[in-house]
């Protein structure tokens, strides 16, 4: 995850001019070590800085998606999460249980989607590709669960 100083440098190479709001904005972001929604968002923004308007906070998380200092997880149930970015190309392990947000740093993609890509022609791609499931602590929590005392319902 990026750190502040980090996500600064990020804005300020790509020439973007650093009001006030945003770098307050910034620091909201700044506050998350996990995911969060844009509710979330909203929340802790009005708390840290009540002057930021609700067009200005959706505008800046425009800016921070398209930068890479944020980043959108789409969730399988729909509710689609927030993380702070992270540097270069990287993948997410998601825990549908605990909603926990794990980078995996290399891409275990590359080569095929290559092939695929020189196969079809194609130039300038993208790809993002994220894997769901339940993380080892949830799997756990289920399992003592289903011997007896509690657990968590996997839906
Ligand atoms: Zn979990
Ligand atoms: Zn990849």
């Amino acid at each position: 995850m990026y750190t502040f100083d980090e996500m600064l440098s990020v804005l300020n190479n790509s020439g973007y001019r650093l009001t006030d709001q945003r770098l307050s904005l910034l620091r909201v972001l700044e506050t998350f070590s996990g995911s969060f929604s844009a509710l979330d968002f909203e929340k802790k923004s009005n708390e840290m800085d009540p002057s930021i308007g609700r067009a200005t906070m959706f505008r800046a998380i425009d800016l921070f998606l398209e930068r890479g200092i944020l980043e959108k997880i789409h969730r399988e149930n729909g509710d689609d999460v927030y993380i702070v970015g992270s540097k270069g190309h990287h993948h997410h392990l998601i825990c549908r249980v605990c909603g926990e947000i794990r980078d995996i740093d290399a891409c275990p993609f590359e080569e095929e989607i290559e092939m695929i890509i020189e196969k079809e022609g194609f130039a300038r791609t993208l790809h993002r590709i994220e894997i769901e499931g339940v993380c080892r602590n949830c799997q756990k929590v289920v399992e003592e669960g289903e011997s007896g005392t509690h657990g968590v319902k996997m839906g």
